[in-house]
């Protein structure tokens, strides 16, 4: 099967196919040893039903385009990395829930609907700075993610391992499975998730500067259910719309889950809704931007302090070629002082070509720090200060900032510091269990949520961009 795929920007038309990306240069790949064993997991991932459908994706699609016309935000958030050892419902669940709290703030705050796009159910590939780990003069390959190999550091475990593709797929459905249950099934239901709200706020420090939205948010749900708009008379309010995210990192998993649609006469990657090329993977002319560029999934491309507006509009043109409203979202990472630099530019070249992007916030990769015990971490106020100027950067461009990309738990780990708790550096090794990057805890991302209203409800709607 074949598509015809037209790159303005990069070398007239040829056909495109799941596995174009084989003869460009491809990052961050682990090294099988056995091409047998990987050529049989191929196989049988082709095999295996896909995750999600099409018709999911597309409806994503429409939903960000929402976003990128300025009439919805998009909340994008969940696990650095997914382990199969931490695979348990408590730790499904927590996220789950944390993130439709964080949904409700932002929607009464933002008077417009909010788009919700998990981190997890696949997010088992990391990129990493270094091929190889040292630890006491014995070098291994690095830990690539539960996917690829094991973190324990020894030869064996540091191999790359195909099978672990297999592993990963069953771990994804019975995660997406759960999500489906907990979205359809009760958990999200607003009431429940306004109690939630209130519990959070009435344990937090801050309470005050919190209690009135929350309480806000409580009159009208009860104003709703006297008008008789409930649980049992509307869906809305018993359910909700969760879609799932990871980063296309592992090249011949992502093939592996692609399917044609005969509907549309279309690809997609059926491994997730949304899947997103990490910033050091985005090379123009690399495998990961040939591969995401033919499938019509959503996707994302990590923006880092690097780029450049010529760059920018590269890769807009290879991966958005018809200019699709909802396609692409550009998920800016650069920390806050280099944001108010180089965000300016980025968003004046792309609104002088007349692109259509959803421009999204990831206030956590350009603000990790380590501390002197070792540990790799994230200050909440740096944090607050880069989603506050992203914020302000498009103010002042007369442009829309669409959303936000988190690396978030609902679990009560210590791995940023700050926020209402007042997380500090010697805190941080009582329950840190992040094994790549800091996640920020349930309390701290419902922080975040409700200082972040303060900011959406100042927005104006509806973007011709
Ligand atoms: C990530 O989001 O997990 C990640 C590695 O991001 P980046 O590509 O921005 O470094």
């Amino acid at each position: 099967m074949q598509q015809e795929q037209h790159s303005p920007a990069g070398g007239g038309t040829h056909p495109w196919q799941p596995s174009s990306w084989r003869d460009k240069p491809a990052r961050q790949q682990p090294q099988y040893h056995d091409r047998e064993e990987l050529e049989r997991v191929e196989e049988q991932l082709r095999e295996y039903p896909p995750l999600v459908f099409a018709q999911e994706a597309r409806l994503l699609r429409e939903q960000l385009e929402r976003v990128a016309h300025g009439e919805a935000f998009l909340l994008h958030g969940g696990d650095c990395a997914e382990t199969f050892a931490d695979f348990a419902a408590p730790r499904i669940r927590d996220t789950f829930k944390v993130l439709l709290q964080m949904a409700v703030v932002l929607t009464f705050a933002g008077s417009a609907p909010v788009v919700k796009v998990a981190r997890l159910a696949g997010q088992y590939a990391k990129p990493r700075s270094s091929a190889e780990e040292e630890q006491d003069g014995v070098r291994l390959p690095s830990y690539r993610g539960d996917i690829i190999n094991d973190r324990t550091f020894t030869p064996e475990a540091r191999r790359p391992d195909p099978e672990r593709m297999i592993t990963a797929y069953h771990h994804s459905a019975a995660t997406l499975n759960l999500l489906r249950a907990y979205a359809q099934g009760g958990l999200a239901d607003l009431h429940q998730v306004g109690r939630w709200n209130m519990s959070f706020v009435e344990a937090n420090p801050l309470r005050d500067r919190y209690q009135n939205m929350a309480e806000r948010i409580r009159e009208t749900l009860r104003f709703m259910d006297v008008m008789g708009i409930n649980s049992d008379t509307a869906p809305v309010i018993r359910e909700t719309q969760l879609f799932t995210s990871h980063e296309a990192l592992l090249l011949n998993y992502e093939e592996a889950l692609t399917r044609h649609d005969p509907q549309t006469d279309e690809w997609f990657d059926c491994s997730a809704h949304f899947i997103w090329i990490g910033d050091r993977t985005r090379g123009l002319e690399d495998a990961h931007v040939a591969f995401c560029r033919g499938i019509g999934n959503p996707v994302g491309v990590k923006i880092g302090p690097r780029t450049t507006a010529d760059e920018l509009l590269r890769l807009i043109d290879r991966l958005n070629p018809h200019n699709q409203a909802g396609r692409l979202t550009l998920i800016t990472r650069m920390g806050a002082d280099t944001l108010a630099r180089r965000l300016p530019d980025l968003i004046r070249a792309v609104q002088r070509e007349g692109r259509t992007v959803v421009w999204s916030s990831d206030p956590m990769h350009g603000n990790t720090v380590t501390t002197d015990g070792g540990l790799k971490t994230r200050d909440f106020d740096a944090i607050m200060r880069e989603i506050r100027r992203f914020f302000e950067v498009h103010a002042a461009e007369g442009s829309y900032p669409g959303g936000i990309h988190l690396q978030m738990t609902g679990e009560h780990v210590t791995e940023c510091t700050g926020g209402a708790y007042r997380l500090k550096a010697e805190d941080l090794s009582a329950r840190y269990r992040s094994y790549c990057d800091p996640r920020l805890n349930g309390d701290q991302v419902l922080e975040l949520a409700f200082l972040l209203a303060d900011s959406l409800k100042q927005m104006p709607r509806g973007y011709s961009p």
